[in-house]
């Protein structure tokens, strides 16, 4: 850890970072990475701690002291602007960034990821504070391929699906498709964040995660979460390889993904966040162009890679078609493709995913077998007894 230096070969001295959303999947493994690998102090901000508490007990941990927990609401506490004054820096992370809520609370959806960020973006831009903040791959929406025939040989061209940062355009459906309702509010957000920038001086970096998967994603329904919640796909098939029940296909599982390891991921974070000079002024893609999967292609591995790691057999037939409509609700829709460019990152921070699909569903499942299935078993055999 001494003598860690930026990719300028400067000394990266150690800052105060008020990470708001740091007990979600994403803001754990971030805490993780800062608390093991660097001397940075964490200011965490959340309504909940479950997923971090590993690194907030026992007081007999290396980095005690430098990773306090602030159980806050930031839709409505005063105390958020004082911790934000504290920082050298802020990571927005807090959102509700389930596809089930985009059409069926679309309101929520769009407080959460507009209205509630606002004062963040105000209270960085009055202080003088940086801000990292996170965006999402979807506000691209569909691609422009989506709307050509499906034998047009422009689907080829990678003009036609390659998501790129300062070139592709934001392509969302009509109002009454609710799904876009998360889009649209992270795609204003976005151009508000680069208009403090450009008018009033905002130092700030835009991350758009690309499908980030990884131990601690989401919940397991009935078991750390609601019997009838709707997480997303890592954490719904997960959910259904562990019942051995079929694996659900949303309007015949077509859809496009590609998938990133979490713990990837967040190497590409902490780069944003030592490399301030590198970084300030940037909207990055941080995915993992190399691991592009079908949906359906997705959860055949899963079955694959889940059988491998439980010793169990695979069912029969592992996978049921189920239609969006009765999966999600009205209003549902969905991104056809997401190839993520690259070349802005790779020129700024010289970044790089590391690891092929096969290997990260490997350890994720490895961890979702060890920490769920003998609870599922039990919940099932109880819902059996009754
Ligand atoms: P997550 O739901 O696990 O984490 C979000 C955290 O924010 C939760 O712990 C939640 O309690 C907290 N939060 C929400 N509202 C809050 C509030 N009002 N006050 C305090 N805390 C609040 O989600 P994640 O996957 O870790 O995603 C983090 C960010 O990354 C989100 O902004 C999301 O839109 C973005 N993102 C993630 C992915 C991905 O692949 N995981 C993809 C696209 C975008
Ligand atoms: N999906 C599916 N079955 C499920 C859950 C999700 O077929 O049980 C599909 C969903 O319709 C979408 C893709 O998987 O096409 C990824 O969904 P996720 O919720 O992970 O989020 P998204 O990538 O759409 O933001």
């Amino acid at each position: 850890m001494a003598g860690r230096v930026d990719l300028d070969g400067n000394t990266i001295n150690p800052i105060t970072i008020c990470m708001i959303g740091a007990g979600g999947f994403i803001g754990s493994h971030l805490c993780e990475k800062l608390m093991s690998e660097t001397q940075h102090t964490v200011l965490a901000v959340d309504v909940y701690s479950d997923k971090i508490k590993h690194l907030l007990e026992p007081a007999s941990l290396p980095w005690t002291g430098r990773i306090q927990f602030h159980r806050i609401n930031i839709k409505n506490d005063s105390r958020l602007e004082g911790l934000i004054k504290m920082a050298d820096l802020v990571v927005n992370l807090a959102a509700i960034c389930t596809p089930a809520d985009y059409n069926t609370r679309p309101l929520d959806t769009i407080y959460s990821n507009f209205i509630d960020a606002l004062p963040v973006v105000k209270y960085c831009s009055e202080n003088g504070k940086r801000l990292i903040h996170f965006s999402t791959c979807e506000v691209y929406g569909k691609t422009i391929g989506a709307f050509l025939p499906q034998d047009s040989p422009l689907l080829q061209d990678p003009a036609y699906y390659v998501l790129s940062e300062d070139a592709s355009p934001c392509i969302f459906g009509p109002i009454e498709k609710q799904r876009w309702s998360y889009a649209c509010a992270k795609q204003l957000i976005e151009r508000l964040i680069y208009a403090e920038g450009a008018e009033n001086g905002l130092e700030f970096t835009i991350v758009r995660p690309f499908n980030w998967i990884g131990p601690r994603m989401d919940f397991i329904p009935g078991i750390d979460g609601p019997s009838e919640g709707v997480p997303r796909v890592l954490a719904c098939f997960s959910n259904n390889l562990l019942r051995h029940e079929p694996l659900k296909l949303v309007d015949g599982g077509h859809s496009q993904r590609t998938f990133i390891y979490i713990k990837d991921a967040v190497e590409a974070v902490l780069l944003m966040i030592e490399n301030p000079a590198r970084a300030n002024g940037h909207i990055f893609n941080v995915g993992n162009p190399n691991n592009e999967v079908t949906v359906r292609q997705l959860a055949e591995m899963m079955t694959q890679v889940y059988s491998k790691v439980s010793g169990e057999s695979s069912l029969e037939t592992p996978t049921v078609d189920v239609s969006s409509k009765e999966f999600y609700g009205e209003g549902y829709d969905d991104s056809d493709k997401r190839i993520p460019d690259m070349t802005i990152i790779n020129r700024q921070l010289g970044w790089n995913p590391k690891t092929p699909l096969w290997d990260l569903l490997e350890s994720t499942l490895t961890y979702q077998h060890r920490t769920y299935a003998e609870a599922v078993k039990q919940a099932m055999s109880k819902t059996t007894a009754n």
